[in-house]
């Protein structure tokens, strides 16, 4: 049995197509089913559906064999364990610093001034202004981000944009771009060299179907 870890909305229906080139579809939609483990069309293949940032921990243990995460998530993660064969070039945004449109950042930067810096990634924003000499106080949020500029929680979020939208509507402006994100394949290291025979085809057809 092969089982694939996927987080329900964007990464689900993005990785749809390369399960679909690998001969792999899903018996039920997540959306609208609330199991956990779908079945697909293949005996051999289940899919588990879990939170995007628990992906690389349930492949890592080898609960799941593959799984598809996003670079935040990864990075966050350490990846330990994992095998990531493929960049699947699939929910791209970016990583970037933001903050409040009246805010004068490179002033603050410029200044010395220690920031307070409210995010999910909070690997990513250490990484970040310990390369840029910059002091920071990280105060670890579970979401919204957006909000804590605009009620004194922090100077400065990390968070992923992708249209900025979300930042207009909060009256925030992006800053600093710190990555490109896209979601990876990973493997279970093990996993690989136990069950290659099945495992390699599959990545091979998801290579195939990448688009670039
Ligand atoms: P949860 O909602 O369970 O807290 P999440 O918000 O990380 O988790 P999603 O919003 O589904 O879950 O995001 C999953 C992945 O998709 C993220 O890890 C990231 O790689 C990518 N992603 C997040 N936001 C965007 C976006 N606005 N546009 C494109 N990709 C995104
Ligand atoms: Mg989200």
């Amino acid at each position: 049995m092969i089982t694939i870890a996927l987080s329900k909305g964007r990464i689900f229906e993005e990785t749809l197509p390369l399960l679909k080139a690998a001969g792999i579809t899903a018996a039920e939609d997540p959306e609208s089913s609330r199991k956990l483990i779908l079945s697909t069309n293949r005996d051999d293949v289940r899919l588990i559906i879990v939170r995007a940032s628990d992906v690389p921990t349930y492949v890592q243990y080898g609960a799941a064999d593959i799984g598809v995460a996003g670079k935040d998530v990864l990075y966050e993660h350490g990846g330990a364990g994992l095998y990531q064969p493929l960049d699947l070039n699939i929910a791209r945004c970016r990583m970037m610093v933001a903050v409040r449109d009246d805010f004068d950042y490179e002033a603050a930067v410029r200044q010395g001034a220690r920031l307070r810096v409210a995010t999910k990634y909070v690997q990513t924003a250490r990484e970040h202004f310990a390369a840029k000499g910059v002091h920071v106080d990280l105060i670890k949020l579970y979401g919204s981000m957006e909000l804590g500029p605009l009620v004194g929680l922090s100077d400065v979020i990390v968070d992923l944009v992708s249209s900025g939208n979300t930042l207009k509507a909060n009256h925030l402006k992006a800053v600093e771009h710190i990555a490109d994100i896209s979601s990876r394949l990973v493997v279970n290291q093990a996993a690989l060299k136990l069950k290659r025979d099945v495992i390699q085809p599959m990545l091979d057809a998801f290579a195939g179907a990448i688009i670039k």
